[in-house]
């Protein structure tokens, strides 16, 4: 039938770190091409993208805390099965930078139910070059420090999005 979807895989994505970093920007960066003005809302939500990842058709469902994230905790359900994560942080606040070694990686270790968990540390707002505070090189050690990749993106300017979920699906893949 001509509307069954058919997919090899399906891939659960987190997004993470603290509110107004970026999180449902880059989402919707990624799975429309698009950019506005968002208004926070409660709950989790997800969309979905279908990606070509080695010649096979993966389906991504990629999770947003829609807010959650204000109460400094997501519950471990949210975190269920996820084979990816993104942890994101501004790169002109540096509290949010702060927040992933404090709050949200502590966070994904605990809750993280897949062994191979594939982990990103994404720089986002990398636009603001007048007001940054976190240099690309302290992202960079802290991921490495902590088996991440890492990509600074800007969801503003449409910078590096799709690459760094590209990168982080196909690190996925590979891990089997
Ligand atoms: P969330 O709370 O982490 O989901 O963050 P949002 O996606 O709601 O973004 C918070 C604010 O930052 C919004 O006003 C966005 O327009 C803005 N924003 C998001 N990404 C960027 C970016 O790359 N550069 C700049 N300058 N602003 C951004």
């Amino acid at each position: 039938g001509g509307l069954v979807l058919n997919v090899d895989h399906t891939f659960k994505i987190l997004l993470v770190g603290d509110s107004g970093v970026g999180k449902s920007s880059l989402l919707l960066r990624f799975s429309t091409g698009g950019f506005e003005e968002l208004v926070p809302t409660i709950g989790v939500d997800f969309k979905a993208k279908v990606v070509d990842v080695g010649g096979k058709k993966v389906k991504l469902t990629i999770w947003d805390t829609a807010g959650q994230e204000r109460f400094r905790t997501l519950t471990s359900s949210y975190y269920r099965g996820a084979q990816g994560i993104v942890l994101v942080y501004d790169v002109s606040r540096a509290e949010t930078f702060d927040s992933l070694a404090d709050i949200w990686l502590r966070e994904v270790d605990m809750y993280g139910t897949v062994e191979e968990c594939i982990k990103m540390v994404v720089a986002n707002k990398s636009d603001l070059a007048e007001q940054r505070e976190v240099s690309r090189e302290m992202g960079l050690q802290f991921a490495k420090a902590h088996g991440c990749l890492f990509v600074e993106t800007s969801a503003k300017g449409n910078v590096a999005v799709d690459q760094a979920f590209e990168e982080l699906v196909h690190k996925v893949g590979d891990s089997g």
